[in-house]
């Protein structure tokens, strides 16, 4: 009797940095650089107010999309922090922003459709697309600074690509996309039939000024998804809250998915999520934005080739002048300089690393220490 399974299920692999990331946990004695989330906890406030759910017995089923005060809240959030307008009836709480890229993909494509992925790019996307049984289409911009050519973004396009994923701050560069660049892709989009994801779940953890998102472009609205989370800004990881937003019609049918997939997110998270919501993250910000410019001039310091991020919490390293691919380069650090950082592969992008300075001054110094040393020896 032979047993088959889903083709496209049994073709994809488990995430390249959770392997990775396993390695360097079982190496003893290893400083890691490796994980993507807050080394922060959750806010006491955000806590108690899960507390304080479960003690009034809010543990029955919410209605699907989320309780209405909650789509409220996050309606009202985006207005007034990131000038987007979306009704209450136009937002999904999903279970992070993994669900919201699940669902938002999962309404979309049909098997064969193409997806365009600006590389490098956080590996979820690739996976999910390939589970879709759609096709990954790699649009490499580490020759430009991290931003998309636009001649390139046309050459890309074919009758059967469907959408593009624009994630701004990017892991694993946190490089953010110029104005410029958003302009551009507008110019070429508009009028095509593409939808355009919009990953901004780095958007709050931001070091400059002159932040766009692409769903600013609302004559598009018809084909944007907005992406969110609550794990980042508010070290929420473990939580598992998002949410995505997107126009009447698609919303319409994205909550098909998650109503089948999910039913909702639980009940006595929602007036967590709110008060996460009213939470002032700028302690949070200035953190990460003295250990981005710590590690930053330590690697420069060190001779490394990095693009200065603008935001989230990663640096994307170029490693090409050792000549080794970017799994033995790090395999090797991790063995004889006990410092485990992701290699650059598990995001489209060979010849480069990523460190991530989600980890104490400390921790980082150390770390940074280590790969210097270690590099001295090559
Ligand atoms: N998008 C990007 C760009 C991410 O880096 C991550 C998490 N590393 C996610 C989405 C998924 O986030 P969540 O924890 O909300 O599922």
């Amino acid at each position: 009797m032979e047993l088959t399974l889903n083709e496209a299920v049994t073709k994809v692999e488990l995430s390249g940095i959770r392997q990775f990331t396993y390695m360097v946990r079982d190496t003893p004695g290893a400083c890691a650089l490796t994980i993507g989330e807050p080394d922060l906890n959750t806010p006491d406030a955000v806590k108690e107010a899960a507390k304080a759910a479960l003690d009034a017995n809010e543990t029955h089923y919410p209605p699907g999309n989320g309780y209405p005060y909650m789509l409220e809240a996050v309606s009202k959030f985006e207005a007034e922090a990131h000038g987007l307008h979306y009704a209450p009836n136009e937002i999904i709480m999903t279970v992070g922003a993994t669900e919201a890229l699940f669902a938002s993909f999962s309404t979309i494509l049909n098997p064969g459709d193409e997806v365009i992925i600006p590389t490098p790019a956080f590996g979820l996307y690739e996976a999910i697309v390939q589970l879709r049984q759609a096709v990954p289409v790699h649009l490499p911009t580490q020759h430009n600074r991290y931003q998309i050519v636009p001649e390139e973004l046309k050459a890309a396009i074919t009758p059967r690509t469907k959408a593009i994923i624009l994630t701004s701050p990017n892991n694993p560069t946190g490089c953010m996309y110029t104005r410029e660049t958003l302009d551009a892709v507008h110019e070429i989009l508009k009028d095509k039939p593409i939808f355009v994801l919009c990953d901004d779940v780095y958007r709050t953890l931001v070091y400059t000024g002159g932040y766009h998102s692409f769903a600013e472009y609302q004559d598009m609205r018809d084909r944007i998804i907005v992406i969110q989370s609550f794990s980042k800004p508010y070290a929420m990881t473990g939580w598992r809250l998002g949410y995505c937003m997107a126009d009447a019609p698609i919303m319409d049918r994205i909550q098909v998915f998650h109503q089948y997939a999910v039913t909702s997110i639980p009940a006595f998270v929602q007036k967590a999520c709110v008060t996460a919501l009213n939470t002032d993250t700028s302690d949070v910000v200035e953190i990460f934005r003295g250990r981005r410019d710590y590690v930053y001039r330590r690697l420069v310091d060190m001779g490394l080739d990095v693009q200065e991020p603008e935001g989230a919490f990663y640096m994307f390293i170029n490693i090409q002048k050792y000549g080794m691919d970017s799994q033995t380069f790090c395999e090797k650090m991790l063995r004889e300089g006990l410092v485990g950082v992701i290699p650059g592969i598990h995001f489209g992008t060979e010849g480069y690393m990523r460190l991530s300075y989600c980890y104490s001054d400390e921790d980082l110094k150390e770390g940074l220490d280590r790969i210097e040393k270690f590099i001295k020896t090559l």
